[in-house]
């Protein structure tokens, strides 16, 4: 029997994560939960799911647009095992969830300690098995996990540095800046340091970031002192094994995120989306014990595989951490 799945909030992250469910053969979106009745509820109705308004009084609004829902977020809540919210930062379903006994994944709006277990399925896929709430940390801290980790285990990492340029927000967002401006985030480090520790602890990092007027992904610029020295390519050769890191050279035209993005298009995956960290391969450089590379995150789409190895991890469908990205992966086009 596939695992039943709910989806609450449909927007950026809750829709694709919705399809990323629907392509699995282990687990089945039962129905999704929005707040408006927008056209993005329209679209989830249009693409087969069962809509559903988050509370009572948003039910006569939807009636109202026309769109046909089938109950409430709790009447959902009753159909399913586990939850993912992907609702923004500090929605406050947590006791909803606890009262309808059903587990939940957030996603990396929220803090660490809202569930006191942030998930990367490289790193802790086992600990998460069973688990009742798991959230999978940001987009840009997911990107910094991905690459790494590898590089932790393989040299062991004395200190790293991360200066992200970070999107202004997302495509489809016309209502937020910066529009002309660079916004330099003056907390320091900036959330994303310790937010790489809540899954790897023992990294010593440092975070400085800063947004820009783009919205098509973010970039990296990393340097790491490792803890023995090593040569570019032997820095290649560890992430080539990850299937979760794809490659793009400066020298065959990809030199931005715009061409990236251009790449990304031409797989003609769903939304054309970029589920791995894209690393330019010319751009990384190794100067004694110091790693310097450059890499860019196709924020609305690199957390979705995160989503459903938790999924899989929380619900005991799959116990082996490969295994489960491995059939991720191959559902996605990750790696092809
Ligand atoms: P979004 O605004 O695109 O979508 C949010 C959805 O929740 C929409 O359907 C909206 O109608 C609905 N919603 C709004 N307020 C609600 C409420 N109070 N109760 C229920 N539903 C409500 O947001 P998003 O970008 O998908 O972000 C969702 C989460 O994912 C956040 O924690 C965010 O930090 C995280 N995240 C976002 C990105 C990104 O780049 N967009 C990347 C990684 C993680």
């Amino acid at each position: 029997m596939p695992a039943k799945v709910a989806i609450n909030g449909y927007g950026t992250i809750g829709k694709r994560v919705a399809d990323a469910v629907e392509v699995q053969d282990d687990m089945d979106v039962m129905g999704v939960a929005k707040m408006k009745p927008n056209y993005e509820a329209r679209m989830a109705l249009e693409r087969g799911y069962a809509l559903y308004a988050t509370t009572k009084d948003a039910l006569p609004k939807f009636e109202k647009a026309g769109l046909k829902v089938r109950g409430t977020l709790d009447d959902l809540l009753k159909e399913v095992e586990l939850v993912v919210d992907c609702t923004p930062e500090e929605s406050g379903y947590k006791p909803a969830y606890e009262k309808a006994g059903v587990k939940a994944i957030w996603q990396g709006g929220e803090e660490h300690s809202l569930t006191n277990f942030s998930f990367n399925a490289a790193v802790n896929y086992t600990e998460a098995l069973g688990r009742s709430w798991v959230r999978v940390p940001s987009c840009n801290t997911t990107g910094l996990i991905r690459t790494l980790y590898p590089l932790d285990a393989h040299f062991g990492i004395a200190k790293a540095l991360a200066v992200m340029v970070r999107r202004a927000t997302d495509p489809p967002d016309s209502k937020k800046g910066p529009i002309n401006a660079i916004e330099p985030e003056l907390e320091m480090p900036s959330h994303h340091g310790p937010d790489v520790q809540s899954v790897l602890p023992k990294v010593n990092i440092h975070t400085i970031a800063l947004k820009v007027p783009t919205t098509i992904m973010h970039v990296h610029a990393v340097s790491v002192e490792l803890k023995r020295a090593t040569t570019a390519k032997d820095v290649l050769d560890v992430w080539r094994r990850i299937p979760r890191i794809k490659f793009f050279r400066g020298a065959e035209g990809v030199a931005s995120t715009a061409q990236i993005m251009e790449v990304a298009r031409d797989l003609s995956r769903s939304r054309s989306d970029l589920y791995e960290i894209a690393v330019w391969e010319d751009g990384v450089h190794v100067v004694g014990n110091t790693l310097y590379y450059f890499q860019a995150v196709h924020q609305e789409s690199d957390v979705v595989p995160e989503n459903i190895d938790a999924i899989r991890a929380m619900l005991q469908v799959e116990k082996d951490g490969k295994a489960s990205m491995t059939k991720t992966d191959a559902s996605l086009g990750i790696g092809a």
